[in-house]
């Protein structure tokens, strides 16, 4: 008879939609983008998949179930709830898989560092059995942890800032996809078991891995919003050093490349990383000329030693980021990436730094030949005491330049439009140190 009390008075709270426990999380998994709401709110919007139907609204808890729900990348609008952590590299019956389950013909680590060593190899792109071996192993572990994301797709968290749901290992890729949201994630260690050496990267050759915790690759109208990207659980600073250069793991926390458009990254976390945030590819992809926007804003940058973002061709509108280095950030490089073309508009942005480092080293110009700032705190704006100073990144940029680079002018061609308040830096820095990442959507 109790039983059956409950059970009335349950479905009648359901009814009424008044959640079970009055501190539970409000459901956002039907949440479009607000209509200023950045890039991604022009031309039609972001809507992700909120028309889905009943059918196609999933929670999952595994990679079995996320993939079942992913579709292939199909353009049904879906709602995907992830539930708990998932763990991308894992088989269809849930159990974990090492980069050991991986490999295959006869790859070892050790064999791949004594077939390419330099000094017997010489600088030619590595080839022969264990590159092979290599490839093939890679192979396996790409079928495991690349996740296609297609059309009118919704993946939200169900997790609170207790509690938040992880994607662990796998590398969401939005390939030509076109309205998707994703909110209210972690993403952790994107960690590739077989990077490729490439002798002539950089002069000094360098570790090349695959994985981008999540890759745009010409997709449009993309909303990402408080979502906590990182390293977490396997840093590349404890991998050792092969052939004098760090044995690097991990690729991009968010990559936006070829022809991808429309996009607005909000309230999100980025951290403990290298290279955080490509806009962009390559200096040579004339295709990405028009395309590349991208609004950034209540983003926190913490522990990223460079890209955040690098920009090359894109329009695009950067305010409202706090960023921090830490005190014993000793591989920082910069911050932003004034690259190719770019047209930066970075506006009321706030940097905390430690002693070491420059107002000239927080901005890089790659071959960039305009940058807009404004609003720009630098110091501890968080410290009543300290306060911050107001600086001025561009007129800093040019007097210090260090003649590798040309001065930028102020005049980026355009003037943002699409976007909500703006607050000033200081307003800003403290609440994205409270409010940005995943579990925290009010
Ligand atoms: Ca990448």
């Amino acid at each position: 008879m109790r039983l059956r009390h409950i059970v009335a008075a349950t479905a009648l709270l359901g009814l009424l939609g008044v959640p079970a426990h009055a501190d539970e999380a409000r459901d956002i998994s039907r949440d479009t983008l607000p209509v200023n709401g950045g890039w991604a709110a022009a031309d039609g919007g972001t809507t992700g998949g909120s028309t889905a139907d009943d059918a196609h609204v999933f929670t999952v808890r595994n990679r079995s179930e996320l993939v079942r729900a992913l579709d292939g990348g199909s353009a049904t609008p879906k709602i995907i709830r992830i539930a708990g952590t998932i763990d991308a590299n894992t088989d269809d019956d849930g159990d974990r898989l090492s980069c050991a389950d991986y490999a295959t013909d006869g790859y070892s680590l050790k064999k791949y560092l004594a077939a390419y060593d330099p000094r017997t190899w010489g600088s030619a792109k590595p080839s022969g059995p264990q590159e092979q071996a290599r490839q093939e192993s890679a192979a396996k572990q790409a079928e495991r942890v690349e996740l296609a994301v297609g059309s009118n797709t919704t993946i939200v968290g169900l997790g609170d800032s207790k509690n938040t749901a992880v994607l662990k290992g796998g590398s969401l890729q939005l390939k030509g996809a076109d309205n998707v949201i994703i909110r209210n994630l972690e993403l952790r260690d994107a960690y590739d078991c077989f990077p490729v050496w490439q002798p002539n990267s950089g002069g000094l050759g360098d570790w090349k891995t695959a994985y981008d915790n999540i890759w745009l690759r010409g997709a449009t109208h993309v909303w990402i919003d408080h979502v906590t990207v990182s390293d977490k659980g396997h840093p590349d600073e404890k991998e050792p050093t092969y052939f004098a250069r760090n044995y690097l793991r991990h690729d991009g926390l968010l990559d936006i490349t070829n022809a991808s458009d429309l996009i607005t990254v909000s309230w999100s976390r980025f951290a403990d990383h290298d290279k955080a945030m490509l806009i962009g590819n390559g200096d040579t992809a004339t295709g990405d000329r028009g395309k590349l926007r991208v609004t950034l804003h209540h983003n926190e940058f913490e522990s990223v030693v460079q890209r955040a973002p690098r920009v090359r061709f894109g329009q695009v509108h950067l305010y409202n980021n706090r960023y921090v280095v830490p005190a014993d950030g000793h591989d920082y490089r910069y911050s932003i990436g004034v690259g190719t073309e770019s047209a930066i508009y970075a506006e009321n942005n706030a940097f905390t730094t430690p002693g070491h480092i420059e107002v000239a080293d927080l901005v890089k110009s790659w071959n960039g030949t305009a940058f807009h700032q404004s609003g720009t705190l630098w110091g501890s704006p968080r410290t009543e005491s300290g306060g911050g100073y107001r600086v001025d990144l561009l007129a800093i940029h040019n007097a210090y330049n260090s003649g590798s680079e040309r001065d930028l002018t102020a005049d980026v061609g355009w003037t943002p439009t699409l976007h909500g308040e703006i607050d000033s830096a200081k307003a800003a820095d403290r609440e994205v140190a409270r409010g940005a990442g995943a579990g925290r959507i009010s």
